[in-house]
């Protein structure tokens, strides 16, 4: 556990990155660059281009900043940091080199009139709490990095949407609601976060629905270019979307495209009790065609009283240009309501005592919070997973 002084430190020391013209992508260039210099043979843990990745390196440091007073939040982020990691043949020793170099990264950054006695300890000890952790729980995870899965099937539902389906060399274990990391052979070293659309079963089958994002390095080829018979690697579950099933609130699940995948999951996995809290599924797109799924999810509802579907559009008809076909509502389905999603739900309240789920781009996500926040829904009861 860290101090209030070295916490402020730290956190005064990456205020003054934020606050530099580049200073993020500055000093994420210069830890890489000192890690590389170090350990050349790091460099081919890393993708080609590493623009993204040094995004990732800024927003992760600055979560873990925000919330270094917050010793579960923090260390839980760290732990599963560590392991996420392992997909890249990263092990504890890597995260202790890395520490050294972020260390050598903010001193260049700051230079030595800033760089007192004081300031080097508070890094050095922070930097050792947050290897410390992310090493530990790389070191002890008993799973493998990563399984092995083959595409059984590749449906494309829509121009930029597509539904694949793959056998899992063994069975992976994750809880409905989680995600899992994916690399497919089109590109190496690119892994990409997707949720399982079904609950884990004992055939190791395991399906995802995957967006098209325009000017994207992955999803674009998985939508278009994957087949069956690719050979894809998945990695260990991470996140924690779940209903609490003793707290007996109803619940509010609130979809945007894709996002749909980890909440159906759920949904599926309740179907199998006979006693459920009831379920209201908002399930949003921009225009009708990009209501993929409401079959599945009306069959759900006629079999599960305890679930209603709510199809949501921001635009009430389809662009001319859409190629694949509105599917219909199913008959009897409630009609679809129009609007951002987050203003069509928050018609009907606050939903004050509901379980929140919100799952969709970050965008999405962003700006349904907001809505929420703007009629009172109190923001504990809300989960997301991470933007
Ligand atoms: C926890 C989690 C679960 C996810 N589950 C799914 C899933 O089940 N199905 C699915 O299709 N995607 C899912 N995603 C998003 C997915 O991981 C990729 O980010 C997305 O497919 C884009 O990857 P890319 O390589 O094509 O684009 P990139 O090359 O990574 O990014 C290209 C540009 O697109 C922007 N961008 C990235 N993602 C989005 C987005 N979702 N919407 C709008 N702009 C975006 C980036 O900021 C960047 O500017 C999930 C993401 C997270 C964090």
């Amino acid at each position: 556990m860290l101090d209030a002084r070295t916490i402020s430190l730290v956190r005064a020391g990456f205020k003054s990155v934020l606050a530099a013209d580049d200073g993020p992508a500055h000093l994420a260039r210069s830890f890489y660059a000192q890690l590389f210099v170090a350990h050349p043979e790091f460099r081919s843990y890393f993708p080609a281009s590493m623009d993204e990745q040094r995004d990732h390196f800024v927003r992760a440091l600055a979560y873990v900043f925000d919330n270094l007073d917050k010793d579960d939040r923090v260390e839980s982020f760290l732990r599963q940091l560590g392991r996420d990691h392992r997909k890249h043949g990263i092990d504890g020793s890597h995260f202790r080199a890395g520490g050294s170099a972020l260390i050598a990264a903010f001193r260049n950054f700051v230079g030595n009139e800033v760089w007192t006695d004081e300031v080097e300890g508070a890094w050095h000890r922070t930097l050792a709490f947050v290897t410390d952790n992310m090493a530990v729980a790389a070191d002890s995870d008993e799973l493998p990095p990563y399984w092995g899965a083959t595409i059984v099937e590749h449906q494309r539902v829509l121009d930029d949407l597509a539904i694949v389906r793959l056998q899992v060399d063994e069975g992976i274990h994750y809880f409905p609601g989680q995600y899992v990391s994916v690399q497919i052979p089109q590109r190496p070293k690119l892994w990409r976060y997707l949720s399982p659309a079904i609950p884990c079963n004992p055939q190791g089958e395991i399906e995802f629905h995957v967006r098209r994002v325009s000017g994207g390095w992955v999803s674009p080829a998985i939508v278009t270019e994957s087949v069956v018979g690719d050979r894809w690697a998945i990695s260990p579950p991470l996140g924690g979307l779940q209903v609490d099933r003793s707290l007996r609130d109803d619940v509010l699940m609130i979809a945007g495209g894709t996002g749909l995948a980890p909440l159906r999951a759920q949904i599926m996995e309740m179907a199998r009790y006979s006693r459920n809290p009831r379920v209201h599924l908002f399930v949003g797109g921009t225009f009708p065609r990009d209501l993929y799924d409401m079959h599945t999810l009306w069959q759900l509802s006629l079999s599960n009283p305890w679930l209603t579907v709510v199809p949501v559009t921001e635009e009430e008809e389809d662009p001319w240009w859409h190629t694949t076909g509105t599917h219909e509502l199913p008959w009897g389905m409630h009609h679809r309501l129009h609007g951002p999603i987050g203003k069509v739900v928050t018609q009907f309240g606050s939903w004050a005592d509901r379980q929140i789920q919100i799952c969709g781009s970050p965008s999405m996500v962003r700006t349904t919070i907001y809505a929420l926040r703007k009629v009172g829904t109190p923001m504990q009861h809300v989960q997301h997973d991470p933007l």
